[in-house]
């Protein structure tokens, strides 16, 4: 932060770029676009494929808002598809019905999947590629919770046709402030997204080619970043240590995520527990002194912005389910042994009384 004050680029300095190399080794992605934060990201990879009036985007309904927001905002419709109980991410078979009923009604053109690696678990990838693949749909992942996280031995960042990310301060990489980042294998379409960020600058200054956004990572916030990266596979193997003492501690006694298989590594943005009582744990947790949180309370076919494009209450049952169950757990990497243990402690004599 220092070094930025001294040369103070704090536009597009050096650190920026810098930063996106760095973002490209850890994912091994072929290219990296920062900007200013990840619900711009989103939105920045629909614009460039093209995401507009008439098109359907497939998007799980037990998410955070902005997943489905940035289909509206560029006047798209979001198609919301139920996501499996145990994993929290989109089920590939409710999508593919979901994609053969927008087919069949002809009003929309199915257009892109939107998965969303909830709580920094990766959503099956080869199954949402096939899927994608077979309707010709464009595949993007919001791994806004997911960065560092790995599928099959794969780094997320390198597994879609775009994936966005946050580095909002409460995600596995967060700065201390707004940022977001874009990867894509595809250089035509880097090329594109990065003109957006720079409003829909062409290859002349003050040429615009389309039309952009305003949307850039803050040198300063690259620099803070670049720092972070340094550390950023400890904290990754800390989470996970963590997440497999909740895992022994809890499993069996209450609804608990399931564990990476093969050598794979989740982010854990989240450990997220299944309570039938949630409300009454929740709150005899609080007076324990135990802090939690529930993403998400509502799911977005049943939110007012949102609900015109859903098909109402008992439409999508595991997420409206989930919504009422949910409760995260206190969750970062330098949790200790005993604060794991009061935590537990604190969340079964509440689930047995
Ligand atoms: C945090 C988050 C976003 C938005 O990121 P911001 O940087 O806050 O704009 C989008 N999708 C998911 C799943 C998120 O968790």
């Amino acid at each position: 932060m220092a070094s930025v004050l001294a040369h103070q680029g704090f536009i597009q300095g050096p650190e920026v770029r810098e930063l996106e190399e760095a973002l490209a080794r850890l994912t091994g992605a072929g290219a990296v676009i920062s900007c200013a934060n990840g619900t711009d990201a989103l939105q920045i990879a629909l614009m460039a494929l093209g995401v507009g009036p008439g098109c359907a985007v497939f998007v799980p309904s037990f998410t955070y808002t902005a997943t489905a927001e940035v289909i509206l905002l560029l006047g798209a419709e979001p198609v919301f598809v139920d996501v499996e109980s145990r994993t929290y991410n989109i089920d590939l078979d409710s999508a593919e019905q979901a994609v053969q009923a927008t087919l069949q009604e002809g009003r929309l053109r199915p257009t892109a999947l939107l998965t969303v690696d909830l709580f920094g678990q990766p959503v099956d990838y080869e199954r949402a590629r096939c899927l994608a693949d077979e309707y010709g749909l464009a595949f993007i992942s919001d791994a806004a919770q997911a960065l560092g996280a790995t599928w099959r031995g794969r780094p997320v960042g390198s597994l879609a046709d775009v994936t966005t990310t946050s580095f909002f301060p409460a995600k596995p990489l967060g700065c201390y402030g707004d940022g977001g980042a874009l990867f894509t294998e595809d250089v035509e379409l880097a090329a594109v997204m990065r003109s957006i960020c720079l409003h829909g600058k062409g290859a002349a200054k003050y040429e615009a080619v389309r039309v952009g956004v305003n949307s850039r990572l803050d040198t300063l916030q690259a620099a803070i970043l670049l720092s972070k990266l340094e550390i950023f596979s400890d904290e990754l193997a800390a989470r996970d240590a963590v997440a497999r003492r909740y895992a022994k501690r809890l499993g069996g006694r209450v609804v608990a995520p399931l564990l990476p298989e093969g050598g794979d590594l989740f982010a854990w943005a989240q450990f997220t527990v299944q309570l039938r009582d949630r409300n009454a744990v929740q709150a005899q947790m609080k007076a324990r002194g135990v802090p939690t949180a529930v993403y998400y309370p509502r799911p977005m076919h049943l939110q007012p912005a949102y609900s015109a494009f859903g098909a109402g209450e008992g439409s999508l049952p595991r997420s409206e389910a989930l919504s009422s169950m949910v409760l995260s757990l206190p969750m970062h990497p330098y949790l200790s042994q005993s604060e794991i243990d009061q935590v537990c402690d604190a969340l079964l004599q509440a689930e047995v009384a």
